[in-house]
């Protein structure tokens, strides 16, 4: 398995699509220049490649195992864990004042696709430390951010997220986990969790779980919800740890994917918690950390397909079988590259042209969560927050999809050497799989997209978007086999939201029936939308790599986008025959 990081695309989306000079408009990234997102590029790559791929499959084979009631993590993860945090990985986006590189979010996105391509299993060590991070960082009092957030930026401790339990998955307002208060004003929380993704390890002094319970005589469900801070180790007041807290890991998962993760059950007795943010408020707080865990997710699934479409490509090039169609490359050979099977190069555009569009549209939500954070523009702000909130379940759905439906079509390519072990294209597959499941499962997504946020703001907020992509099809014409089908779909778009947001007052279960159609429209329109974006933007410049831009957008219009109209058509139609269907008939 190889992996040659996709710069040249990376930069053009920051220093050219986007642009430096807005980029340089947000407070604190006025410095920021084109050598220094190379070099922050550059490095990640060089660490992605030379140190976690080399042991990402000994880590899938060996995978994470609980020994003597701890976890102890595969072969190398220790010593690159190390290197991850010598370089300063762990604080790229964090802010200065508690030891981070205060660096933009569309760079922290970048590198997770690199560090994702490479070592899903490892990448998920870091990641939920940075969610739990910013959550403390938004809710924590100021005693607990400076306690534990330096630590956590300089990667001496990692983070969880503790939501789920046996019977609370998908539904938290379900979870039993409960917190009594004590007279030093911290709380006992006693209950079991499941699934929790690097709930025990080796690669760090302490582990900081963020837990979500109930607090006696709080009300049921999810409004009597409260987060916790529950330090695996209790942190003393000089910044030393002290006794373990009543915080034991019960067993490990054995799964299809993410071997290398530890996978926990984790058993709060009596744990010493500390309360973040309102009490009962907890949810609200920990939608912090899900919903950048969300697009996080989403990209998980980009860096996958974006390794798998590298290895189809070298080996369709390589592998000798059947004759091309019309001119043969080698007319004395006894067969030819598969790469000229019309079928084959289908394949690995139909991933590279949704790889490229869907890697924009992570930059471009980057660059809004950057917005949001510092710009100084009241307006900017708010509209920015809108958009990263309608975008977030568009994301992590459509881009986990992309994950597992480009590493399969990526490890058809190796015929049945991509099934068995040799090449690591099986591993791709099982590893993607799990990205349209944790985090909200994809179906939660697309419900989340079309119950709360076509309603947010009485459909202001998705109103504004397809607006602003309305005024750019007024404007822009040529060329027009890329922009008539980005703007014919962005029209089937702007039917379905409408049929949708009707149906929400009249028929509800019929919404809820079209719903995984509609978050796959949305996410192709808009990255139909963006791709014809990018071609204005290039213009006629000259090149390969513009003019590869230029005949992988109209392959996309022509090959991948047509979908948008067959998705309208279900959406639109109505959902008459799966409502009227009665679940006893299902038997
Ligand atoms: C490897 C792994 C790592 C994980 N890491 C973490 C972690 O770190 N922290 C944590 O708290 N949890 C974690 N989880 C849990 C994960 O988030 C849940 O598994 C997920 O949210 C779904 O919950 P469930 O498994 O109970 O499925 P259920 O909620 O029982 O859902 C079953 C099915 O019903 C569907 N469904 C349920 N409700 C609805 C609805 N309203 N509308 C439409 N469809 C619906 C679901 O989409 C799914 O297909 C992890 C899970 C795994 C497997």
């Amino acid at each position: 398995m190889t992996y040659n990081a996709p710069l040249k695309d990376m930069l053009f989306l920051v220093a050219e699509w986007i642009g430096l000079e807005k980029i340089r408009g947000l407070r604190g990234h006025e410095d920021l220049d084109r050598d220094t997102v190379e070099a922050v590029l550059n490095e990640a790559a060089k660490f992605c490649v030379n140190e976690l791929l080399p042991i990402n499959r000994e880590g899938d084979e060996i995978g994470a195992v609980l020994k003597d009631d701890a976890v102890v993590t595969p072969p190398g993860f220790k010593e690159a864990y190390d290197r991850f945090v010598e370089g300063g990985w762990a604080g790229l986006d964090a802010a200065p004042e508690h030891g981070g590189q205060g660096l933009p979010k569309l760079l922290q996105y970048l590198v997770e696709e690199m560090l994702a391509a490479c070592n899903l299993s490892f990448k998920l060590y870091p990641e939920l430390t940075r969610g739990a991070y910013h959550l403390i960082d938004a809710f924590g009092a100021d005693e607990i951010r400076e306690r534990y957030l330096p630590r956590m930026v300089d990667g001496t401790w990692s983070g969880t997220m503790c939501l789920t339990e046996p019977q609370s998955g998908t539904d938290l307002g379900l979870l039993t986990t409960k917190a009594v208060a004590r007279d030093d004003g911290a709380y006992a929380i006693t209950g079991s969790k499941i699934f929790i993704t690097s709930g025990d390890h080796d690669l760090t002094d302490n582990i900081i779980h963020m837990v979500l319970a109930r607090i006696e005589g709080a009300p049921d469900g999810v409004r009597g919800i409260s987060l916790f801070l529950v330090p695996r180790s209790i942190v003393n007041e000089d910044g030393s740890l002290g006794e373990r807290n009543g915080v034991t890991t019960g067993s490990i998962e054995h799964k299809m994917g993410i071997r290398a993760s530890s996978t926990c059950a984790l058993n709060f007795d009596e744990a010493t918690g500390f309360l973040i943010g309102e009490v009962n408020q907890g949810l609200n707080a920990m939608f912090r950390m899900m919903n950048m865990e969300r697009i996080t997710v989403g990209i998980q699934g980009l860096g996958l397909a974006e390794i798998a479409y590298q290895n189809a490509l070298a080996y369709a090039q390589d592998r000798l079988q059947s004759r091309a169609p019309g001119e043969r490359p080698d007319p004395d050979a006894p067969a030819d590259p598969i790469i000229y099977q019309p079928e084959i190069r289908r394949k690995l555009l139909r991933i590279r042209s949704q790889i490229e569009g869907a890697r924009a549209l992570a930059v471009y939500t980057g660059f809004l969560v950057d917005v949001l954070d510092r710009s100084d523009d009241a307006i900017m702000r708010d509209e920015a927050g809108g958009s990263i909130a309608l975008l977030t379940p568009v994301i992590k759905s459509f881009l986990s999809d992309l994950g597992v439906s480009c590493t399969l079509a990526a490890q058809q390519v190796f015929g049945g050497h991509g099934y068995i072990r040799e090449h690591g294209m099986e591993q791709l597959v099982r590893d993607a799989r799990i990205t349209q499941i944790y985090e909200g499962t994809n179906e939660v997504q697309a419900v989340d997209l079309v119950t709360r946020k076509l309603t947010a703001d009485s459909g202001s907020i998705v109103k504004r978007q397809l607006d602003y992509w309305d005024k750019f099809f007024e404007t822009h014409e040529e060329p027009a086999a890329i922009l008539e089908p980005a703007a014919g779909a962005l029209a089937n778009l702007k039917l379905a939201t409408n049929s949708l947001q009707g149906s929400l007052e009249s028929n509800r279960a019929h919404a809820l029936g079209a719903a995984t159609e509609y978050q796959r429209l949305f996410g192709l329109a808009i990255i139909g939308c963006i791709w014809a974006d990018i071609v204005v933007s290039i213009n006629d410049r000259d090149g390969d790599f513009y003019e590869t831009k230029r005949m992988l957008a109209r392959f996309y219009m022509e090959q991948v986008l047509p979908e948008a109209a067959s998705l309208t058509e279900v959406i639109v139609g109505g959902a008459d025959a799966l409502a009227e269907f009665p679940v006893d008939y299902l038997t």
